[in-house]
């Protein structure tokens, strides 16, 4: 018989789109197994702060379509330091969680990591990040619903781009990481894909536009809003100079990236890895994450999650220069 009875669950650091169908699997699955369910609201603050509300099968009922997280989520600075940490545990103690889920992405993690050292709450992580920058898992939750909703976005900005002979440099979300940018780039035809994994990325664009091979109607060059010129402006305001003939316009896609209801891949996928995340703590795991790697569900420890670094699908990079050429 496994010593955990209660478990606590929370979402942290970046919403993600589908984050609500993991809450409801983790809740769902949590009761099957006849634990009960506490949800922890607004990441780690809801620790320190006690922010907590059982959560039974109709508490999740009608959330498995809805975007954003109805615990909500928040970037926590005492969680950082030991005194904040130690008052989590306090207060995870005082209402008998056993055991914690954590959906959220690397910054999440590594908090958890980093607790899991000193405490013996045992913490397992949901990978939830639009960004699918997470070491050890194929995809995040809300990668692919955010994916979706640039390549509509592009879609009808290569309508008006077609309809004027425009040129748009169209910057969606990545700091770190070019995952949307080059995924949905490939999925638009995109004419350029600009990343931070790859540098000196401007000048095969460069050459491209110079070559004068491209007579097409419109040309639209995906920037991730994390590459190394700063953006889509920086980007465009460089073309400018280069190319008087093009008329150039910029859309930056911002928020809209991070809402909408999840598409069917984030559902399952929170539903699998939720189950998963219950069924590992009730293995006795602590500081792992559950992911997907080859549509199996695997075990990541956090530590190799948060520091090892996932590179983006090189080989799609050339593909898109073929197709799109
Ligand atoms: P994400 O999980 O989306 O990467 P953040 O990087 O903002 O988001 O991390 C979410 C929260 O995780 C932070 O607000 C903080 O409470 C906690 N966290 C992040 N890094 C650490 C750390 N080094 N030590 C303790 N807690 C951390």
């Amino acid at each position: 018989m496994s010593k955990i009875k209660k478990i606590g669950v929370l979402t942290s650091g970046g919403d993600a789109p589908g984050m609500n169908a993991a809450i409801r699997a983790v809740t769902r699955t949590a009761i099957y197994y006849n634990l009960e369910v506490i949800g922890i609201r607004e990441g780690y603050r809801g620790m320190i702060e006690r922010l907590f509300l059982p959560l039974w099968t109709h508490d999740v009922s009608d959330i498995i379509q809805r975007g954003g997280t109805i615990l909500k989520t928040a970037r926590c600075k005492e969680f950082r330091t030991e005194e904040g940490r130690k008052t989590a545990y306090e207060n995870l103690k005082e209402i008998g969680i056993d055991g914690v889920v954590v959906i959220g992405g690397d910054g999440s993690f590594t908090g958890a990591r980093i607790f899991n050292e000193d405490y013996d709450i045992p913490f397992v992580g949901i990978p939830g990040t639009i960004d699918n920058d997470i070491y050890g898992t194929d995809y995040t939750i809300g990668y692919d619903t955010a994916l979706n909703t640039v390549v509509e976005a592009v879609d009808k900005i290569r309508d008006t781009a077609s309809a004027h002979t425009r040129m748009f440099f169209v910057e969606v979300m990545g700091a770190e990481a070019g995952f949307i940018a080059l995924r949905s780039g490939v999925a638009t035809g995109a004419e350029g894909i600009i990343i931070p994994e790859i540098k000196n990325e401007e000048e095969k664009l460069n050459q491209l536009l110079a070559s004068g091979r491209r007579q097409k109607a419109s040309n639209i060059v995906i920037v991730a809003e994390g590459d190394e010129h700063g953006g889509a402006y920086a980007l465009a305001e460089k073309y400018k100079d280069h190319f008087p003939d093009y008329d150039i316009r910029i859309t930056v896609l911002g928020h809209l990236q991070r809402g909408g209801s999840p598409s069917a891949y984030d559902r399952v996928t929170a539903s699998k890895l939720g189950y998963a995340a219950v069924e590992a703590l009730l293995d006795d795991q602590k500081s792992v994450m559950v992911g997907i790697q080859n549509d199996n569900v695997v075990l990541v420890p956090f530590r190799k999650a948060v520091k090892l670094h996932k590179d983006v699908n090189r080989d799609l990079l050339e593909i898109s220069e073929i197709l799109s050429s």
